[in-house]
């Protein structure tokens, strides 16, 4: 080894040395999170300990958010990986934890913080697999969509930073008790401005909302889709409409990954009103947070119900 080559290969260890001994509270941790309704989450709870980088901007479907280059490198380094949990996001997921080889995040391990854990799926199928190309194939994976549901997953995000990060554990309790005091409030005055929805009927492009129409007592009609994740046929619209039109169905969800152009038909056809939902945070404007979208949802929806 030259001389040259010796020097700079002992600057480059004695750097290694220093940096690698600096203290652990002076980085922040880094999470990746799947969709923006956690990510939201965990900026509350971790507050200024945490660095959220979001694979999601709001307007992917929760099933399949677009890979970007910039996603395997902030998996490389990430300390915690947050997700939804029942399959949500089996099509992109699990290929972007094996390429990002780190052991950290990977299933099983401290670092994969699955959100459903404690949440009592609907609609769980009889038999589980995508073969039919259902994408929900452990029950619902929407429970997002229910305040109270999402509520254990604030919890959940607090328990994982805890548990990885024990010397921060009196900031993210705090954190999380002073947002469920505000996700609480939000549930009471949500509950009551919803009351307008008790018993109305709609349907929505696919099966976002049974928890939020058990939570809030909409009578959940239908799908344009023909099951979760499977287009619709012609055959299945042509009876969709006529069945809205016998039993007066009132409102169309259209979720904003999906094209406006069948939605539309069928309101037209039907004489619903149309109306464009976020399914998580961001996905139409003034929804950057959890509780902006939820607002959003229940008062663009309680103001699509025909008077009486
Ligand atoms: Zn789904």
């Amino acid at each position: 080894m030259t001389s040259t080559l010796l020097r700079i290969v002992t600057v480059m260890a004695a750097l290694t040395a220093l940096f690698g001994s600096a203290p652990a509270h002076a980085a922040k941790i880094r999470i990746v999170i799947t969709l923006t309704d956690l990510a939201d989450f965990a900026r509350e709870v971790g507050g200024d300990h945490v660095d959220v980088f979001c694979l999601a901007t709001g307007i992917e479907d929760t099933h399949g958010v677009p890979m970007k280059p910039s996603f395997v490198p902030r998996m490389n380094r990430a300390d915690l990986l947050v997700l939804v949990g029942l399959e949500c996001e089996h099509s992109f997921l699990p290929a972007l934890i094996e390429a990002s080889k780190n052991s950290r995040i990977e299933y099983g391990h401290p670092g994969y913080v699955d959100c459903s854990a404690g949440v009592s799926p609907v609609e769980v199928p009889l038999s589980t697999g995508h073969s039919q190309g259902d994408v929900h194939p452990y029950g619902n994976p929407h429970y997002m969509l229910d305040p109270l549901r999402a509520r254990i997953a604030v919890t959940n995000i607090c328990n994982a930073l805890v548990a990885s990060f024990p010397q921060y554990q009196a900031d993210f309790t705090r954190n999380r008790d002073v947002y469920l005091a505000r996700l609480n409030a939000k549930i009471v005055e949500w509950e009551a401005a919803a009351k307008p929805l008790k018993g109305v009927k709609f349907v929505s492009y696919h099966l976002h909302w049974p928890y939020f129409a058990e939570r809030f007592g909409l009578d959940y009609f239908g799908t344009i889709e023909l099951k979760p994740g499977i287009d619709p046929t012609p055959h299945h619209i042509a009876e969709l409409i006529a069945d809205m039109k016998a039993q007066r169905v009132p409102i169309v969800i259209r979720e904003p990954q999906f094209p406006e152009k069948v939605p539309k038909l069928i309101a037209q056809q039907t004489g619903a009103s149309l109306v464009k939902l976020p399914i998580m945070p961001g996905g139409v404007p003034r929804t950057e947070t959890y509780i902006k979208e939820m607002d959003y949802i229940i008062h663009t929806l309680v103001a699509a119900v025909p008077a009486k």
